[in-house]
């Protein structure tokens, strides 16, 4: 990729040029540390730009019909108005190569209309990393007009507490089962979330919606309420008929004010900056010392003698950290 002068992205980016909006977000990508670096200066002009929007994450099972959500409600947002960026956090597409998500396929509508962009997920590296450079995209899509800002990712492993700590509302889309509609169900997904909805709630499936949304309502009534001012509402929502999908719409702008008032809205983004500054710092370290020669040099050597049992864990340990100066 043929690197520009940093000004040649970030005017690019604040005149909303869609091809150097897609450019600039390849250069924050690469990780070749030429490309960082200009990377770095571009983010650092266009942080000013970015903020006045709404940030919603949504997760869900395969299935549960988030992409079929997210197209009908980014319609509805840009027929009201809104330009409206998808961008993907994809904890798959580091071992298999492949992904749950992010397909060109999906999102046939939204994708053709000029107040949408969507982005797939990055391939490659950590979830940390990934996870990363979606917060870095967030805020060039942010700079670049776009008001409000969707981050899909799947109900699996570490990357729904990423994406909820990189947004203002996390939304949880749920199915209503045949059985326990609380079977297999993570707890922990439930404490991220500002909203639950039931989606797929049409046709037959309308009474099993009732009954799920009922069984959640009790289930979130066992948690600690993460704010006082904000009690986390069950809905119900058919992604093809859109019926209560305008009523999310309206939960999350509710919220925004709710919260508003209370300064909360404001607490949390100062606290997710501090928690991205931590989570930079871990990678850059972790960075540093796998780049480090000598560590590179006898790593494997130490790690042969410590699974040979030659080596104690922690002497083995304290030698390779000792090594980054
Ligand atoms: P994703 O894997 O979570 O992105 O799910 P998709 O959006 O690809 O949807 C999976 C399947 O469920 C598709 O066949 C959709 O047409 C269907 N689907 C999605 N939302 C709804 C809904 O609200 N009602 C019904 N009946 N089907 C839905």
């Amino acid at each position: 990729m043929k690197i520009e002068k940093p000004e040649y992205y970030i005017n690019g980016v604040l005149e909303k040029n869609m091809r150097v909006l897609a450019k600039t977000i390849t250069l924050i990508e690469s990780t070749l540390p030429e490309h960082q670096n200009t990377a770095k200066a571009v983010i650092d002009k266009l942080l000013p730009h970015s903020g006045n929007v709404v940030r919603i994450g949504i997760t869900g099972v395969p299935g549960v019909g988030k992409s079929t959500f997210i197209e009908n409600f980014g319609m509805m947002l840009i027929r009201e108005k809104h330009q409206v960026a998808v961008l993907a956090v994809d904890p798959s597409s580091k071992k298999s190569g492949g992904s749950i998500m992010g397909d060109k396929t999906r999102m046939e509508k939204l994708s053709v209309e000029k107040d949408a962009f969507i982005r797939p997920s990055p391939s490659g590296g950590t979830l940390g990393g990934v996870a990363g450079k979606t917060r870095e995209t967030m805020i060039i899509c942010e700079a670049a007009g776009f008001d409000v800002i969707i981050v899909e990712t799947v109900g699996v492993g570490q990357s729904e507490t990423a994406v909820a700590s990189m947004v203002d509302f996390f939304l949880v889309l749920m199915l209503a089962g045949a059985g326990d509609e609380l079977q297999g169900l993570k707890k922990g997904v439930l404490e991220l979330a500002d909203a639950v909805a039931i989606n797929k709630a049409d046709g037959d499936n309308i009474k099993n919606a009732k009954r799920a949304k009922q069984e959640y309502e009790n289930a979130l009534s066992l948690l600690l309420p993460q704010s006082p001012a904000w009690s986390v509402p069950v809905l119900t929502c058919s992604a093809v008929t859109l019926d209560g999908i305008e009523n999310i719409w309206e939960t999350i702008l509710e919220h925004k004010k709710k919260l508003g008032l209370t300064g909360e809205y404001t607490e949390k983004r100062r606290k997710q900056n501090l928690e991205w500054m931590w989570t930079l710092l871990d990678d850059g370290l972790k960075l540093k010392f796998y780049e480090n020669p000598a560590i590179q040099n006898l790593l494997p050597g130490i790690t042969r003698d410590v699974e040979k049992g030659k080596k104690a864990p922690n002497i083995a340990a304290k030698e390779l950290l000792g090594l980054l100066k």
